[in-house]
């Protein structure tokens, strides 16, 4: 057993957790333990913004007890709280109720007050926990880089995610396919709360526990829903889930990008994207993509993750039965889902094309050009950026299309679908019309060669593509001259990159 010294707390005053956080309900959710410590820490990249948006010290960088705290290597003496601990949850896994899971590699710091309120801390990858089965409790440099990256890229194009404050790394191995070095990342989010916790403790018949979970739920992150008593809170909470779910699956949807590994136990409570695994960012379009290289079924494709979300509700809906017990009010909850999803989606998908107003042909004409873009398998990111530009220009140059048109092999089809858009667009302010859609349509996300790029200068000791990367993902919709080459599309090796549950 290590012996760590207890933080200091006159050296983090900033990690002092409150006692409104998850672990204010308890033993039952919150189970005490301690990290494992790295050795020779070290800081891989760094969140400047989140860290000033959190009001935390700005040398933070500079304090080698930060750089320990954050790595697991002092045992965070949260005295108004109680230490660092992993919860409990359980969860459905591809399709089939999977039991206990649990926090098996982040642990939690306990929620700190901030100028954007309560936020709980987790540090992914700080040594085994009671949940971890058989796993090691390790997360490796690659993995811990890519969901640094893709969290913050996430933010920036203003999805609801979990963020990431910092990596840091350390030469310790870590056992895979190969042997890796160990990283952990701290993530943050203002609660973790996943579908799995609810389903855990139904399953296990806890009732008192699954009602104070869904309280606290409400009273930190639902406060309208207080003032609601009884099966109807819950059906309220069921419904906000529900909506909440539903715009984050056509955000999701609409910047092409793929979670990978849609479980019951990685599905947020406050909607927020969670768990970085997996997941990719579409180049090609191809609507049955499939990011993971251990989903072999396709049961997590790009185009069927909308319908898993609403699978995903059906198993919360049925872990709350026993606090709702009358079943038609929580199936009109879910149910919702089928009208908020699609209207979600029709608007995000209006506003790319910089549609104003709601016709009846823009369902299909947004079918339609997904099947020319699937047909010709064109860059979906670059795709959007290109119609945003060539609205704009086509204000003064009768040739605004034609670098467009250059993406299709189909150039007839794209030529049909193109008449067809400019029509609907009709006439008003193009250069407006065209300015919306380029602050729609990002230039630059993660895709998973510059995630690979950055990794590769990473184990090399090299770490300012993560910063450079970090810095242009928070500003997607902006241009970055030096970056220009981060916007073009995907090298032939991209295709080659196979992302698995292993990280
Ligand atoms: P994931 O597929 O990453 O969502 O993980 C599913 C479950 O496995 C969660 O309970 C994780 O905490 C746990 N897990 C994943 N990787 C590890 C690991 N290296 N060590 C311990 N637990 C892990
Ligand atoms: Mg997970």
């Amino acid at each position: 057993m290590l012996h760590l010294p207890v933080t200091p707390s006159a050296n983090l005053p900033w990690l002092t957790a409150s006692d409104l956080g998850f672990a204010s309900l308890g033993a039952e959710f919150a189970t005490p333990t301690a990290p494992t410590p790295l050795p020779s820490a070290h800081w891989v990249g760094c969140n400047d913004a989140l860290r000033s948006a959190l009001g935390l010290p700005a040398d933070l960088w500079q304090q080698p007890d930060a750089l320990d705290a954050l790595t697991g290597n002092l045992l965070v003496d949260a005295s108004s709280a109680m230490g660092t601990f992993a919860s409990v949850y359980s969860g459905h896994q591809f399709g089939q109720w999977a039991g206990q899971l649990g926090d098996g590699r982040a642990l939690n710091l306990g929620a700190i007050d901030t100028p954007v309120g309560l936020q709980e801390l987790q540090l992914k990858g700080a040594g085994p926990t009671p949940f971890s089965r058989r796993g090691d409790g390790r997360a490796v440099l690659r993995s811990s880089i890519r969901e640094f990256l893709a969290s913050e890229a996430m933010h920036g194009l203003g999805i609801p995610t979990t963020r990431a404050l910092c990596v840091t790394g350390s030469p310790g191995h870590v056992r895979r396919e190969e042997v890796e070095t160990a990283a952990v990342v701290t993530r943050v989010a203002p609660s973790f709360v996943r579908f799995g916790h609810f389903e855990h403790f139904a399953a296990n018949g806890q009732l008192d526990a699954l009602r104070a979970l869904a309280d606290h739920v409400v009273a930190a992150h639902f406060p309208a829903l207080q003032a609601l008593n009884g099966a109807t809170r819950y059906v309220a909470l069921l419904g906000d889930v529900t909506q909440r779910t539903a715009a984050l699956m056509a955000q999701w949807q609409a910047v092409g990008f793929c979670h990978g590994v849609m479980n019951t136990d990685n599905m947020s409570v406050l909607g927020l994207t969670l768990d970085y695994g997996p997941f990719q960012y579409l180049d090609g379009f191809d609507a049955n993509h499939i990011c993971n290289h251990s989903d072999h079924q396709g049961r997590y494709a790009y185009a069927r993750q909308p319908q898993i979300a609403y699978w995903n509700l059906f198993c919360l809906g049925q872990a709350m039965m026993p606090l709702i017990d009358d079943q038609a009010p929580a199936l009109a909850a879910l149910e919702s889902y089928k009208e908020a999803f699609p209207a979600a989606m029709d608007q995000r998908m209006r506003d790319k094309l910089g549609l104003s107003g709601a016709h009846a042909g823009d369902r299909l004409l947004v079918e339609d050009l997904l099947q020319a873009l699937q047909q010709d398998r064109v860059d979906y990111t670059v795709f959007w950026r290109r119609l945003s530009v060539a609205v704009r220009e086509s204000a003064q140059s009768t040739h605004a299309f034609e670098p467009l048109r250059d993406l299709f092999m189909h150039r007839e089809v794209f030529d049909a679908w193109c008449a067809r858009y400019l029509e609907r667009l009709g006439v008003p302010n193009r250069q407006i019309a065209g300015d919306a859609m380029l602050r729609t349509n990002p230039k630059y996300i993660l895709r998973n060669h510059l995630g690979e790029l950055a990794i590769r200068q990473a184990k090399a000791g090299n770490f300012a593509m993560v910063q450079d990367l970090l810095q242009v993902l928070h500003n997607p919709f902006d241009e970055h001259p030096s970056y220009e080459a981060w916007s073009g599309l995907a090298p032939e090796w991209a295709s080659s990159i196979e992302i698995s549950c292993s990280s």
